[in-house]
């Protein structure tokens, strides 16, 4: 298949490796110019995808979305479909997936999760919004470059499957951390803490398979000095996602709303800048109530 790849950075590069290496053609374009193992570089966004059946973006945010959304939609071959890997807003999703369905593309929002070992490694899930046709598409792609794609429905919901996933692994991730730094004070060690939690009513992904306390558990990025792994900063955009959605459809979320607020404030305020997003256990082991 001839695929363009927009957004060659810690994920795009190695996802577009893989699909290169798994024999597809694929062009990429990236405006800091990286580029990635197997991928022919093009000039413009819109040389790249001229030919192309699937157009990948791997972007940062949802306003270059619908940037080189509008570069690239008058661009691209009628019945082609552009699907977006990248994180971003419900509304910057739904707005692109018009954009494209009006000029006669198919469009897919899928982002992902795993991180940059899962794009390595081809292991990815695949969270996806838009058309069962446009899906059937793209579903050879999410096997070569993830290990499960779930359709959750119309354009956007990909992106509100994530958001709402990463809303509970922030909140989750937090009150792990603050039970261990208070198991910590109350004298249970913290082999004790993980062994009665992990097989308790108080297990999460967060304990038992992330555990944020070194040398607990299973090999974790507590175990290589709270490097990431998942960057407090990227949990910190995912929750500012997940509050600003909240706010346009007026749900309440005072959970996510306060995983926001210590995350924002552990990222720009305290040491969380670069460090793993479990980093939160040292933080609360330093602090009293006050
Ligand atoms: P990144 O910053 O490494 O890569 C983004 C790339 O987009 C950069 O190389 C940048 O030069 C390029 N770019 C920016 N503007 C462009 C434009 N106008 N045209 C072409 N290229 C442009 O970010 P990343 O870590 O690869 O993340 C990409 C997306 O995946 C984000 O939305 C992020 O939230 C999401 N994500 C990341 C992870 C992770 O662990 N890194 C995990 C899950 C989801």
């Amino acid at each position: 298949m001839n695929i363009a790849f927009i957004g060659l950075g810690n994920m795009g590069a190695p996802m577009a490796a893989n699909l290169a290496a798994a024999g597809h053609s694929v062009i990429g374009f990236d405006v800091a110019g990286a580029t990635a193992p197997g991928v022919t570089q093009a000039e413009t966004a819109a040389q790249a995808v001229a030919d192309a059946r699937v157009v990948i973006t791997m972007l940062p945010n949802g306003a270059i979305l619908r940037t080189v959304a509008d570069d690239i939609i008058p661009a691209m071959a009628q019945g082609a479909v552009l699907l977006d890997c990248s994180t971003v807003d419900v509304d910057s999703a739904r707005t692109v997936a018009e954009q494209a369905q009006a000029a006669g593309l198919g469009a897919l929002d899928a982002p992902v999760s795993g991180g940059i070992g899962g794009a390595a490694a081809g292991t990815l899930t695949f969270m996806v919004g838009g058309s069962p046709e446009a899906f059937a598409i793209a579903t050879p792609l999410f096997d070569i470059m993830g290990q499960k794609a779930v359709h959750c429905g119309p354009s956007g919901n990909g992106q509100a499957a994530k958001i709402c996933n990463n809303m509970i692994l922030g909140a989750t991730m937090i009150v792990t951390c603050e039970a261990f730094a208070l198991a910590d004070k109350l004298g249970l060690a913290r082999e004790a803490m993980f062994d009665v939690v992990s097989t308790s009513s108080g297990s999460s992904w967060s304990m038992n398979a992330y555990c944020p306390a070194p040398g607990v558990g299973p090999a974790s990025p507590a175990d290589n000095g709270y490097k990431p792994g998942f960057a407090a900063d990227l949990m910190l955009k995912d929750l500012r996602l997940s509050q600003q959605a909240a706010e346009a459809v007026d749900a309440d979320t005072p959970m996510g709303a306060r995983a926001l607020e210590l995350y924002r404030r552990f990222v720009e305020e305290e040491s969380g800048q670069g460090m793993d997003f479990s980093a939160m256990l040292p933080r609360f082991e330093k602090r009293g109530r006050g």
